[in-house]
This record gives C-alpha cells, sequence and structure tokens, in this order.
C-alpha cells in the first residue's frame, strides 16, 4: 500500500494560526479575549512543557472542520449512524498512514487521549485485580501506571519498577526479579520523565519469560519515533499506547498500535468498552499530523529536538542543575535544581515569572521535587542549539538572582526581556 501523505505540509518551523478565531471575536467577545490572552501568553513566553507542541495550521484547521459536529460510533464501514462516508474516508486514511508511519499491522485512532488509550489497552488484554508490573510514580510512571487515585491503581494490582540509584537508569535486574516474583498479567514500558531509550528487547524477554503482554505507553516519544530519531518499540510490544498531540505535533489525543492478532480486542476495548462515538474532527486531525510526520522536514524536526535536547541538558549541567541519568537521548530533561539553592516549585516559580514555562515533577529518592523540560515546542518554532544554551543560561540567573534583586524584581525582569526577544524572533503564530 502506498504511503499517503499530506500534500503541502508545512516545513517544521511555520507557524501555526489559530482558524476559525475570528467568528469567535465576532460573536463572543469574552471567549474570544480568552483564546488571545492565551496566544499572547504562549508567543510572549517560552514554552518548555516536555508534553507540549506547536500544532500545524492544517491540523488546527482540521479541528475546527465540519468533521466536529459528525457523529460516527462504530468503525469505517460499520457505524451506528447514516452519512458516514467521508468520516470514515478520514478514519481510514488516519488508520492507513498510522500503520504505514510506524510499521504497525494495526492502527487504532479513536482514543480521545493517552489515558484513554491505556484504559482501552488494559481493558484489552486484562481483568479487574491482575497484577501488573509498571514503572513506580515517584520515578516517572504516569497516573495510569498505577496511581490510587487513578482507575489503574483502583482496579489493578499494580508493582512498581524504578531505576538505579547511581545511574538513574532502569533497572533491568530488578524488572526481571519483580515478574520473577509477582507473574504479572502484563507488564507497561513508559514513562513521563525518563529520558533514555528503553531497552524494548529486554523488557520483551523479561515478558516472555513471565508470560506476560508487553504494554508500551509511548506517549512521550512517539513523534521522535516516527522521525526515525528513537527506537520503535513496535517490533517487540503487543500494543503501543500513544498520544498524537506532544512530539508528534497533533490534535490532543491518543492512539493504539497492535498486531493483526490483537486488532479485534483492542478495537473493541475502544469502543463500544471504554468510548462513545470517535471525534471525527480529530480523526482528521491526527491523518494531517502522521502526513507531515511521514516527510524529510519532519525527520529533521525530531532529530533537532533531540540535538537540541542535548545541548539544553549540557549546559543546564554546566550551569550547576544535577541532570538526571547525565544527559538525555530524547526531548525530554528531568533536572534537579537542588545544588542552586531551590527545589522544583521554586524553580517553577522563578522560571515562570521570568516567562520560562515547564513542570516540576517527582525525584527518583527523597521528597523534593525537581524541573522537567522538553524541547519540541522550541524546535518547531524553529529554534537551534545556540538558543539552547542561551536559555540554559537563562535558567541560572533566573533561579539564582539573590534577594536584593529578587524583591526588585529587577533579575526576572532581565531574563523576561531576553525571553521576549528570543520568542519575538521565533513567533510560534502567524499574524
Ligand atoms: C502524556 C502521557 C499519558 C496521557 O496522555 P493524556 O492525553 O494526557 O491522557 C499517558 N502516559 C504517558 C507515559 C504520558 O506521558
Amino acid at each position: 500500500m502506498p504511503v499517503s501523505t499530506a500534500p503541502g505540509h508545512p516545513a517544521p518551523t511555520a507557524p501555526p494560526r489559530h482558524p476559525g478565531e475570528d467568528a469567535v471575536l465576532r460573536q463572543d467577545p469574552q471567549i474570544a479575549e480568552v483564546i488571545r490572552g492565551e496566544r499572547d501568553r504562549r508567543s510572549r513566553t517560552l514554552q518548555l512543557i516536555a508534553a507540549e507542541n506547536f500544532a500545524s495550521p492544517a491540523v488546527l484547521a482540521a479541528l475546527g472542520s465540519p468533521l466536529a459536529d459528525k457523529y460516527a460510533e462504530g468503525y469505517p464501514g460499520a457505524r451506528h449512524h447514516g452519512g458516514c462516508e467521508f468520516a470514515d474516508a478520514a478514519e481510514r486514511i488516519a488508520r492507513e498512514r498510522a500503520t504505514a508511519l510506524f510499521g504497525a499491522a494495526h492502527a487504532n485512532v479513536q482514543p480521545h487521549s493517552g489515558s484513554s488509550a491505556v484504559l482501552a489497552a488494559y481493558a484489552a488484554l486484562l481483568r479487574p485485580g491482575d497484577t501488573v508490573l509498571a514503572m513506580g510514580l515517584p520515578f516517572g510512571g504516569h497516573l495510569t501506571h498505577g496511581s490510587p487515585a487513578n482507575f489503574s491503581g483502583r482496579w489493578f494490582d499494580f508493582v512498581g519498577y524504578g531505576v538505579d540509584p547511581d545511574t538513574g537508569l532502569i533497572d533491568y535486574a530488578q524488572v526481571r526479579a519483580l515478574a520473577r516474583e509477582r507473574r504479572p498479567k502484563a507488564i507497561v514500558c513508559g514513562s513521563i520523565s525518563y529520558p533514555r531509550h528503553p531497552d524494548y528487547a529486554a523488557f520483551r524477554e523479561i515478558a516472555d519469560e513471565a508470560g506476560a503482554h508487553l504494554i508500551v505507553d509511548a506517549a512521550h516519544p512517539m513523534g521522535l519515533i516516527a522521525g526515525g530519531a528513537a527506537p520503535s518499540p513496535v517490533p517487540y510490544a503487543d500494543v503501543v499506547c500513544a498520544t498524537t498531540h506532544k512530539v508528534l505535533r497533533g490534535p490532543r489525543g491518543g492512539m493504539i498500535l497492535c498486531g493483526a492478532g490483537l486488532a479485534e480486542r483492542i478495537d473493541r476495548a475502544v469502543f463500544p468498552f471504554s468510548q462513545g462515538g470517535a471525534q471525527m474532527n480529530v480523526i482528521a486531525a491526527k491523518a494531517v499530523a502522521f502526513g507531515e510526520a511521514a516527510t524529510p522536514a519532519f525527520t529533521a524536526y525530531a532529530h533537532q529536538v533531540v540535538a537540541n535536547a542535548r545541548v539544553l541538558a549540557g549546559t543546564l549541567e554546566a550551569e550547576g542543575f544535577e541532570v538526571l541519568t547525565g544527559g538525555t537521548d530524547t526531548h525530554l530533561i528531568t533536572a534537579d535544581p537542588a545544588p542552586l539553592g531551590v527545589d522544583g516549585h521554586t524553580a517553577r516559580g522563578r522560571l515562570a515569572a521570568a516567562g520560562l514555562v515547564l513542570d516540576t515533577c517527582a525525584l527518583p529518592y527523597g521528597d523534593a521535587r525537581g524541573i522537567r523540560l522538553g524541547t519540541a515546542a522550541l524546535t518547531t518554532q524553529g529554534m537551534g542549539e545556540q538558543e539552547m544554551a542561551r536559555i540554559a543560561a537563562l535558567f541560572a540567573v533566573a533561579i539564582r538572582e539573590d534577594r536584593a534583586e529578587r524583591e526588585k524584581g529587577s533579575g526576572a525582569a532581565r531574563v523576561r526581556a531576553e525571553v521576549a526577544e528570543l520568542a519575538g524572533r521565533f513567533p510560534p503564530y502567524q499574524g
């Protein structure tokens, strides 16, 4: 089957515009003001939240298209509603592009989010009460990997693996020992903050030995995988869950890849088990994003994301931050700002005041929080290694500013001016 790609895909640096903003402006000034405020905020500050990106104008246009109004419960050719011929076409194209892009036998593009994709994967493979082995939350596991506040922790018996305290790397000997001892029904490989490539072959071997399914939750690296900048879990996993909005730069949503043998179970676990009607505008936007991700421009983008993250991590380390695992293979950096005299919460606050927007995150040992950041959005804006080194230096200024400076707000103001200059030189939106 030929790989279908979206015509007229934008270059990785093409600034998106919000389609339909003018219509909101005419009808609803109150919400128009909110949208404009968010657009200005994103234009004036730097987005280092590891899970965020700027989707292309074509992706945003598909989201605002008439497909938004279409009800299409079921799957192409087998819908519970009439008038689905174009909805079917959108979903078929999205599935074909996803399977071609990732080399998978089957794709389900309906999950409303990454969490919905994981829920469906569990529903397809597990029964309530089953034991599941996943990365523990303090080490970077996602809420859906056994948090007591989430369905996963409530309905399954989760066992957590961790990282080696010296290297910060996944302790495969521990994963193997836990799998032997607890005989889980499934092993989950994936994280919200682990900056290195997991050893998918090792996970496969451990899962086979324990008779467990291997679920890879590739929500973060899926865009890097699409661009050939990270190894693919597809040959190793029974099921791969992902988001489409992180490095992959599509609309907010989820997807699932699996082999032909599990296709029917996965499809039924999404609809009708855990979802109703699919969001056809989002599925069309996913198709657009898969088309963009199949281009050489996206391959260059994905590699630049990683090159940028390596420079950012290296410069942060030189500025005194403790970079976990000593660097990164991906778009993600997890760092402890303790050597600069602050914890993650204080660091996030001072950085936000200076226009540098990122998250705090759990650190593997101890109660203090660290910071988590990524380079997907900055790279979409067209920034390169030079800008990364400059931004890392601004981090240190914003966090280190002494008390007198802080009271006057002069350190943050200085950084804010430099941030505004960078954001102005690499504008994320047109017009
Ligand atoms: C982001 C993420 C998710 C959830 O995605 P949502 O779309 O926010 O539900 C799940 N798992 C991992 C590992 C993630 O990083």
